[in-house]
């Protein structure tokens, strides 16, 4: 079975979110299983470096041309992912290879040609799921990710002997979104914009097309995969998404559990495992250090790795952070996003030094420490796909207080006295997003926190559940086999 993956961001070449962490673990999981599977990435000026070995496969001004205007200079490359995936590399410097960020530039605005960048990474997927591709391997299917190339599939539609497609939804609130009048420029044919089809409210929707073409939709988790057809967390495609019902799987995201292992975490300052947990408390002075915080064994330790965005529910923390370290604990937050919050983060931190502690930036091994080094996690979102950083905690032996949605519903099991005596329960559950539930749910924590038995009780439970990705990757499987079938 020959298998496309197309993401715009894949773990540990290029991350900005969960997408990556999958995009990386699934791919693996898949080929140890025996799928054929292959990526295909945009050429960003981290993936050309981090992958020096790339040869060139196909020179699109030798190819006939994909039907975009003024299309730059572009080729295909072909290499190797760290864990042994091959990787095609969509190589345009002209679209990829430039300072900022992926998707924003420097100042955190929106690429202004974010069209035309995806629309090309989408179209050039599509091309090497049909007819036209000249190379000799061909995808029994394609996997799109996500809006960034949600059009892969509206391309396909109006091609040649197309393969079937996955449309994988990572987050709905993001969906690519730009003028109609792009429609011809990215060529596409008018017939597809329309409600049936890849039109929203007037405009092209990336993420719309996607949805509407792809012969099969996933979501992250079951949960959130109900969610998303309902009017609140719809963003406005629920009415698709409950017509589409019997296309739409919620599989929930595993974890890389080998990147992701206290006994074996290069960005630890101490292994340690469920085994032997001694080194858990080196972790904690170590972050404690790092971050300027006391160092103080005994005081709880909550921990926060997050984009800093509305969805996150981060404002909600902020505003019970002073009760928070007045039950008393102390509060290490790493995020970045939103500019204003990230401003009101680190005014917080200078306010309460010693307290509250915050690194406003992206930064891999601090992820790792926190997840290792605090006592409790902290991730009260509003709205979750699936959610990674609640696992990671999880196998790190510390607990997670998350808001009862999505994928933190089917990951997460409120500790009360029975779910803790029966070996189920893995962290703290709150029903309401609002800043008196968040904290009673911290109250609960702390509580049992003081109970030395019992919470070493709950870190066990936490460290010896499977995140791995086997049944997962098993359910991914078997939707492409049934689509081939098809
Ligand atoms: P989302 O994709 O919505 O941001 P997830 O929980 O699914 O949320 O995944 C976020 C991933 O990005 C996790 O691996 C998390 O550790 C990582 N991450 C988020 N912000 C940062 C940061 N500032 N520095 C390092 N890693 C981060």
């Amino acid at each position: 079975m020959q298998v496309l993956f197309v993401s715009s961001e894949v773990a540990p070449i290029i991350k900005t979110g969960g997408l990556a962490d999958v995009s990386g673990a699934l791919t693996s999981a898949l080929q140890q299983m025996g799928v054929d599977i292959r990526v295909l990435l945009p050429g960003y000026s981290k993936v050309l470096k981090a992958l020096p070995d790339l040869e060139l496969v196909l020179d699109f001004s030798a190819h006939p041309p994909l039907g975009i205007t003024e299309l730059p200079p572009s080729r295909l490359l072909l290499g190797t992912l760290p864990g042994g995936v091959p990787v095609y590399v969509l190589d345009c410097p002209e679209m990829y290879l430039r300072g900022g960020g992926i998707y924003l530039d420097e100042h955190g605005i929106d690429w202004a040609d974010n069209a035309q960048r995806f629309g090309l990474f989408s179209r050039v997927a599509a091309m090497l799921g049909s007819a036209e591709s000249p190379l000799q391997w061909r995808p029994d299917v394609v996997h799109c990710n996500d809006w960034q190339s949600g059009l892969t599939p509206a391309y396909l539609h109006y091609m040649r002997d197309p393969a079937p497609c996955v449309m994988t939804v990572h987050n709905l609130a993001f969906q690519g979104v730009f003028p109609s009048a792009l429609v011809p420029e990215l060529g596409l044919p008018w017939d597809c914009f329309k409600p049936d089809g890849a039109e929203f409210y007037g405009d092209l929707s990336f993420l719309k097309a996607g949805l509407f073409y792809a012969q099969h939709i996933t979501t992250v988790s079951p949960s959130y995969a109900k969610e998303i057809q309902t009017e609140a967390l719809g963003f406005g495609l629920q009415g698709l998404l409950s017509h589409r019902s019997d296309s739409l799987t919620g599989i929930l995201n595993g974890i890389d559990t080998e990147e992701w292992n206290p006994a074996a975490d290069a960005y630890l300052a101490h292994a340690y495992s469920s085994e032997d947990m001694s080194g858990k408390a080196a972790n904690k002075l170590a972050l404690q250090k790092r971050m300027g915080l006391h160092e103080d064994a005994e005081i709880p330790l909550l921990g926060i790795v997050s984009r800093f965005a509305h969805q996150k529910g981060l404002d909600v923390v902020l505003e019970i952070a002073e009760k928070l370290i007045a039950m008393p604990a102390q509060l290490v937050l790493l995020g970045s996003g939103d500019t204003e919050m990230q401003r009101d983060v680190l005014a917080l931190a200078h306010q309460h030094t010693g307290k509250i502690a915050a690194y406003v930036g992206f930064d891999e091994s601090l992820s790792h420490l926190i997840e290792a080094g605090a006592d409790i996690f902290l991730m009260p979102s509003r709205f979750e796909p699936c959610g990674l950083n609640q696992m990671y905690s999880q196998r790190y032996g510390t607990p997670p207080v998350v808001h009862a949605t999505g994928g933190l519903i089917d990951t997460v099991v409120d500790c009360t006295p029975a779910s803790l005596a029966t070996g189920e329960a893995s962290g703290f559950v709150f029903g309401k997003m609002d800043a008196a539930s968040l904290l009673l749910a911290v109250r609960r924590a702390l509580r049992l926190y003081q109970d030395k038995k019992s919470w070493f009780a709950l870190q066990q439970i936490c460290m010896n559940k499977d995140f791995g990705w086997g049944s997962s990757a098993k359910a991914y499987q078997q939707i492409y086999i049934d689509l081939i079938k098809r």
